[in-house]
């Protein structure tokens, strides 16, 4: 028959290889402390629990108030391992299974009473569970399911303590009874805890697939989608025919003259002067709609709009923030710009090459404009898209505040005339 002892000696080998596998984790990823945390929380009840089991050949205070101590602190290592995963800051609560156990166990009728002790220690027991259930509870915004399962077996956890210290209470057995029975509990809470561990496993594995996805669709230098996030999200965007705003607009951003910011200023400059364009252009295209990098000094917005107009008035937000926005490196100023070409189509005929190429023939023409300009192609430009070399004569000018001042003194000039 299972007694306490054996119980306690399973649970400690158990304990110890789950912490070696968790430190062997560690030492491979160092990047994550919550391996250590969590080898240590294994580590630390290992020990306690043999202190446990040693009974009669160490001294009780060992055994039985610091033994147990011990064991309890190692729910507090991982509660502490699940908000360092999280990168959420440690906090004293983690503390209260020990602190449970230090401040009941020195009552007069706990101290003397081994039932009592055991209630007090599932008590304690469950007071941690919970707060491990807390700890993995879902974040804003992250979609994990293994969290869901990982809450779930924590409060099974936590009822499985909770329900054996009121047993315990209600029954009062008999000092052998009870000692058996801690066995058994000692097992059941150690499978509880292995099935935690192997979600754990599917937690982190979620995780760390959906880093390497978001690596994977993300500009290096600057941040925003690469190229296969922007096709990622066309799609996305093309898909939702049904939802309003009907049409989807490509803005297609060139730096101009970058091959001078570079050879002038260096290189390192004329990446800071990417990543500001990029910061720029993100604080302005909507959140239903998304912006990349397609290559180079080459952007692309894909958003979804009711008219042309739309499409025209972010297209110029961006390009005029952008040019007043000089860039402060070393001693010297970096003034750049940048031609934007627009070409918009409705969303249930919209195709990644008819849009993109008629942006790039409509950023063709503003570069032959002058530069520093904004060149829409409505739906029928877009529409007639042909492989055919980009004409510059075709399009619409999108007047820019620069042009409509030089204008406005052109005519003052020649009205003095
Ligand atoms: P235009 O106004 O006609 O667009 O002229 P441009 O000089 O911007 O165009 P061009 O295609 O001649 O030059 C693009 C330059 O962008 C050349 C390349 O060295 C530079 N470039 C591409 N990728 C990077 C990058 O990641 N960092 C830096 N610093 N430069 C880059
Ligand atoms: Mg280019
Ligand atoms: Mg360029």
């Amino acid at each position: 028959m299972l007694n306490m002892t054996t119980g306690l000696s399973i649970w400690c080998s158990e304990a110890i290889t789950l912490a070696t596998v968790l430190l062997l984790a560690w030492r491979h990823d160092r990047q994550s402390p919550a391996y250590l945390m969590w080898a240590m929380g294994f580590a630390v009840s290992a020990i306690g629990f043999a202190m446990v089991a040693a009974r009669g050949f160490v001294p009780d205070i060992l055994s039985i108030k610091i033994g147990n101590a011990i064991a309890l602190m190692g729910e507090s290592a991982w509660i502490a391992g699940f908000r360092w995963m999280d990168k959420r800051k440690l906090q004293c609560s983690a503390l209260l299974p020990p602190a449970i156990w230090l401040v009941g166990v020195n009552l007069p009728w706990v101290t003397e009473n081994f039932v009592n002790r055991v209630i007090l220690y599932d008590l304690a027991g469950a007071v941690g569970a919970s707060l491990l259930a807390f700890a993995v509870r879902p974040r804003d915004g992250g979609h994990e399911p293994a969290r869901g399962q990982l809450g779930v077996i924590f409060m099974t956890l936590a009822s499985f303590c909770f329900i054996s210290a009121l047993w315990m209470s209600l029954r009062a057995p008999a000092l052998e009874e009870a000692q058996i029975y801690r066995g058994y509990a000692a097992l059941g809470y150690g499978l509880l805890v292995i099935a935690a561990i192997v979600l754990n496993g599917k937690l982190l594995m979620e995780r760390s697939e959906r880093r390497w996805r978001a690596i994977s669709v993300t500009d290096a230098l600057t941040g925003v989608l690469n190229r296969r996030g922007l096709q990622d999200s066309y799609e996305i965007l093309a898909g939702d025919e049904q939802k309003p705003p009907q049409k989807l607009a490509a803005l297609l951003f060139d730096l101009d003259h970058f091959k001078s910011i570079n050879d002038r200023y260096g290189h390192q400059t004329g990446d800071a002067v990417l990543i500001e364009f990029a910061r720029i252009a993100r604080l302005f295209v909507p959140r239903n709609g998304a912006f990349g990098r397609m290559g180079g000094e080459e952007f692309v917005a894909f958003v979804p709009v009711g008219d042309q107009a739309e499409a025209e008035a972010l297209a110029e937000t961006i390009r005029a923030d952008f040019c007043r926005a000089p860039l402060l490196v070393g001693r010297s100023l970096v003034a750049a710009t940048v031609s934007i070409g627009v070409a918009i189509m409705p969303r249930d005929k919209v195709s990644w090459d008819r849009l993109v190429s008629s942006a790039d023939r409509a950023l063709y023409a503003a570069k032959h404009a002058g530069r520093n300009c904004t060149i829409v192609f409505g739906e029928t430009e877009t529409a007639k898209a042909e492989d055919a070399p980009p004409k510059t004569d075709i399009g619409e000018l999108v007047p820019t505040l620069e042009d409509q001042i030089h204008a406005l003194r052109r005519m003052g000039t020649l009205a003095r005339m």
